[in-house]
């Protein structure tokens, strides 16, 4: 199993010469099976280098499955201009929670549609599927061809869903916890994250979003998002291996990025920042 980062800012994209290491679309992830699955986690402006990946790395597929942590815009933004729902040769999977008694086809619909767009969803070809996650599915992993789905609710404003992702063929697995704000998540909402990263087992990799740092925390309690000193200590709780850190604020350059990063390793050698572009082998620890 591999992860493709296609974007990592939280908000808006930003574009200069001063982001271009770390990236500057916003919130998108591949992950890639061994049999050919390709699911891909929210669908910022960072969905068109997947998409370009998608063409790269398995021309001849036609099948995606996209889940949605939450419908904010910096993780929707890339939807309406992405190529396949434009074409007859493609099946879309859309799958996310229920927010706001709005299911994923209600959300995907009003998204992407006059005024807002000039075309409307189900004028686009593609044929859409829609998986709801309900709140009985909680409890048990849904299959997507030889990956296994597992999620849980996480503290965000309007809330957002973190996803970990196994593959028992090579047992690899990963946690994608992003937008999530640690400090204001009560016992319930601590516990879920908890046992989602360690069980069955714990994972190798955790994604989680340490847009802040700890000495800025405060001025922007509330605001949704961790710090990625939260992400480190989390990782190393749980057990788990490997830390990246995501959804960086537009204002974090590359140089202030490279800061970030050398004091992330000076906590835990396996940690980072994620990198747009970057395709990770989520190999098991042991
Ligand atoms: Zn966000
Ligand atoms: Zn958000």
């Amino acid at each position: 199993m591999k992860l493709f980062i296609g974007g990592v800012r939280g908000g808006r994209p930003v574009i200069d010469a001063e982001f271009a290491r770390y990236g500057g679309d916003t919130t998108s992830y591949l992950i890639e099976g061994q049999a050919g699955e390709r699911l891909i986690i929210d669908a910022g402006s960072g969905l068109m280098p997947i998409y370009e990946r998608l063409c790269a790395s398995s021309p001849s597929t036609r099948h995606v499955c996209l889940l949605f942590s939450h419908y904010h815009h910096d993780h929707m933004m890339g939807l309406p201009s992405f190529l396949p729902l434009y074409s007859e040769e493609w099946t879309i999977e859309l799958a996310a929670r229920i927010f706001d008694e709005l299911t994923v086809e209600d959300v995907a619909h009003s998204y992407i549609n006059p005024p807002f767009w000039p075309v409307s969803l189900e004028d686009m070809g593609a044929a859409l599927r829609f998986r709801i996650f309900d709140d009985e599915s909680m409890e048990r992993a849904s299959a997507y061809g030889g990956l296994e789905i597992r999620w849980c609710p996480l503290r965000h404003r309007g809330g957002s869903t973190a996803f970990r992702i196994d593959e028992p063929a090579t047992g690899a697995s990963i946690v994608i916890a992003t937008d999530v704000e640690w400090s204001e998540s009560d016992q319930e909402e601590r516990e879920w994250l908890r046992k989602l990263a360690t069980e069955p087992s714990p994972v190798d990799w955790l994604l989680f979003d340490g847009q802040l740092d700890d000495a800025e925390y405060e001025h922007y309690r509330g605001w949704g998002h961790s710090t990625w000193q939260q992400g480190v200590q989390l990782a190393a709780e749980w057990g788990v291996e490997h830390a990246i850190i995501t959804h960086h604020a537009a204002d974090l350059n590359d140089q202030r990025a490279d800061e970030r990063e050398q004091a992330i390793r000076g906590q835990s050698a396996k940690a980072r920042l994620a990198k747009q572009g970057e395709l990770i082998e989520l190999i098991r620890s042991s």
